[in-house]
């Protein structure tokens, strides 16, 4: 039986326990409490206890046989000893309560809960911990100044950190680039929607220009507006060639017929945007994700990515853009609404909140990332030499690679620490750690955590052991959109020119060749590379960092997706959809190949259609 007596106690004992109690309304952990006295005919008194969580209050004899002790019976001949000071205390509290009171049964309440500041709604959400508060009560006694307390107490004193995860704090994250938009979005636990390029222009959104001196920044501005006229060139071309191909069926309506192929021709159009092209994005995400998506954001080599993370931290401390606030002041502003009352329900009702002050006021690059990132390029440059001591030739690899699961799991996590800082794929890679002597293996293995502070969550490429590891080189564009699954882990590498680009292929649909684009889009990829390797090698301030906004979506990229069966089998199922692009339908194909090479009792539980088959471009 879960006695409350002896939580009390325990509580008491414990300074830092018994401030819990305190803040978390200490009143409501003695759930216990005490019926009354009665006489039995034998004229001995009798004490009755109830429990609250039980239905009737429980009448047996109280026997003092110890001066300290009290021996307590309560039903089905269950035996007590409790301490009597303890029992005196509660005692005296139930004189408080009324001893006629009933408990209801099957009194189960929900309700939503909606207008309460997140971090007060985390306060109140803890205190279901120790507190028998209903949150009706709990958000009725809180204010923020509490919540701001308790949170510096036992989120940061105590490092109960899952108290983060209560507080949601949904953002605007508007014209940001490309690039940056991948880092912001890299979390597992981020939920969010962003600007699609198939069915929104991206000509008028404008693009990031880092920082430059004056004849970097023309030549980059330069190249920058070259893909976006090719952009347009190809999206307008494949328009019109698929219009050629496909005529409007009489039974679709015309602005249908034209908002499905102009969808289809901005899929190809989108290999030019390069990763400079802005975008926006909503995001929801809980304060514990946000904090350490702000201190990893703060620590990237990228000026942009950091600036974000400051952005993202000051959105979160500072008031909130209130939708009700900003329609009130139009009404009250239109004459619609008094104006006493306005300011009134303005300063009473409506205050200005900030979102998270408390939960994300700490959070700061993170050292760990930062030197490890940094060790870790190193070490993998040092591995991967000739015998020359140049760099290593990087071998062809396929589209997807599922990788055999008979490594030692000291090998895997070597190879993962290197993997996101080289170009090579997992296979190689793996071949030249495999090699290593068992020493210099561990040494890497310390690399990975040697500046591992005491807050620090291992980095991600420790997440090792899933039995299904698909290495991926595809495009940008398709690696942007696998990216936001969740249910994986992703090592992704740094975007370059190392891997060449692709030509966007769909079945059924005309090819670049037949448009009789193939030369302007060769053109504009070959002249955007050739921007982004001057800048590259240029004296710029972070000129490589700067030099990746040049590159256009249709270049590839490589990535480690690591996941267990259900994730894969969801990804293939999804991603090779006729909705879907093109471009990752084909990487969905490739991993359902692969698991049914691997695994062919298995093939039969995918509901997948082959992709390389043409589809009805009419149909989305
Ligand atoms: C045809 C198509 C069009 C799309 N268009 C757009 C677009 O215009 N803009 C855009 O931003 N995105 C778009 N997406 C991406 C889409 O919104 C999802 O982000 C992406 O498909 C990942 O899907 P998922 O969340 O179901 O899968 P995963 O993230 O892989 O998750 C798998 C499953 O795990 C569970 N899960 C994982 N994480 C969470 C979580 N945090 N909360 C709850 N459950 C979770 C869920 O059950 C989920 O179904 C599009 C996707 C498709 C297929």
């Amino acid at each position: 039986m879960n006695f409350p007596f002896s939580l009390a106690k325990e509580y008491k004992e414990d300074e830092e326990k018994h401030d819990y109690v305190q803040q978390a309304g200490n009143s409501e952990a003695l759930s216990i409490e005490v019926l009354g006295d009665e006489t039995d005919h034998n004229g001995r008194k009798h004490r009755s206890l109830g429990q609250n969580n039980q239905q009737e209050p429980l009448k047996k004899p109280l026997i003092q046989t110890n001066p300290l002790l009290s021996e307590v019976y309560l039903t089905h001949g269950i035996k007590l000893t409790i301490p009597r000071y303890i029992l005196e205390r509660v005692m005296s509290e139930s004189k408080a309560t009324n001893s006629d009171q009933k408990h209801p049964e099957n009194t189960t309440e929900v309700y939503a809960i909606h207008g309460a500041e997140p971090e007060v709604l985390a306060y109140a959400m803890a205190k279901y911990s120790r507190s028998a508060l209903t949150m009706r009560e709990s958000l009725a006694e809180i204010s923020s100044q509490r919540a701001e307390q308790f949170l510096n107490t036992f989120y940061f004193q105590y490092g109960h950190r899952s108290i983060a995860d209560l507080a949601h704090i949904p953002f605007a994250i508007e014209k940001l680039s490309m690039l940056a938009a991948i880092a912001l979005v890299d979390e597992a636990r981020w939920d969010g929607q962003e600007r699609s390029t198939r069915y929104q222009d991206f000509r008028r959104s404008g693009w990031y220009v880092p920082q430059l001196s004056t004849v970097a920044r023309r030549n980059y501005q330069h190249a920058i507006e070259a893909l976006f006229l090719s952009y347009d060139a190809i999206s307008l071309g494949m328009f019109d060639a698929l219009k050629a191909a496909i005529p409007c069926p009489a039974e679709m309506k015309p602005a249908d017929y034209h908002r499905t192929l102009k969808a289809r021709a901005f899929d190809a159009a989108r290999y030019l945007l390069p990763l400079a092209t802005n975008t926006s994005l909503g995001q929801i995400v809980n304060a514990r994700t946000l904090e350490s998506q702000v201190s990893r954001l703060l620590s990237s080599p990228f000026a942009e990515i950091r600036n974000l993370g400051v952005s993202l931290r000051k959105a979160a401390s500072e008031p909130a853009w209130n939708v009700q606030r900003d329609k009130l002041e139009q009404l009250a502003g239109e004459g619609a609404v008094d104006a006493a009352a306005t300011s009134e329900i303005l300063n009473d009702l409506m205050p200005p909140v900030r979102t998270a002050p408390t939960l994300v006021k700490y959070a700061e690059p993170s050292e760990y990332q930062i030197a490890s990132r940094e060790e870790l390029s190193h070490a993998a440059r040092e591995l991967m030499r000739d015998a020359e001591g140049n760099p290593a030739e990087i071998y062809p690899a396929p589209t997807v690679d599922l990788l055999d699961d008979d490594e030692d799991l000291e090998v895997e996590l070597a190879t993962s620490l290197l993997y996101g800082c080289c170009h090579y794929s997992y296979r190689q890679l793996r071949g030249a750690v495999a090699a290593l002597s068992e020493p210099r293996r561990n040494e890497l293995l310390k690399l990975g955590h040697a500046h591992r502070g005491k807050h620090d969550e291992l980095l991600r490429a420790f997440s090792s052991g899933h039995g299904f590891r698909f290495d991926i080189l595809m495009d940008i564009g398709a690696f942007r959109d696998m990216h936001r699954h969740r249910r994986c882990i992703q090592l992704i590498q740094e975007f370059s020119d190392v891997h060449g680009y692709e030509e966007p292929v769909c079945p059924g649909q005309p090819t670049l060749a037949e448009a009789g684009l193939e030369p302007a889009y060769k053109a504009a990829m070959d002249s955007a590379l050739a921007a982004y390797r001057a800048l590259c090698d240029s004296e710029e301030l972070e000129a490589k960092q700067s030099a990746q906004y040049l590159l256009p979506m249709g270049m590839r990229c490589r990535a480690m997706f690591k996941m267990d069966f259900a994730e894969a089998l969801y990804i293939a199922e999804l991603r090779s959809g006729i909705a879907g692009h093109f471009s990752y339908r084909k990487v969905a194909w490739e991993m359902y190949r692969a698991i049914a090479a691997r695994h062919p009792a298995l093939a039969g539980l995918f509901r997948i259609e082959d992709v390389n088959l043409p589809v009805d471009l009419l149909k989305r």
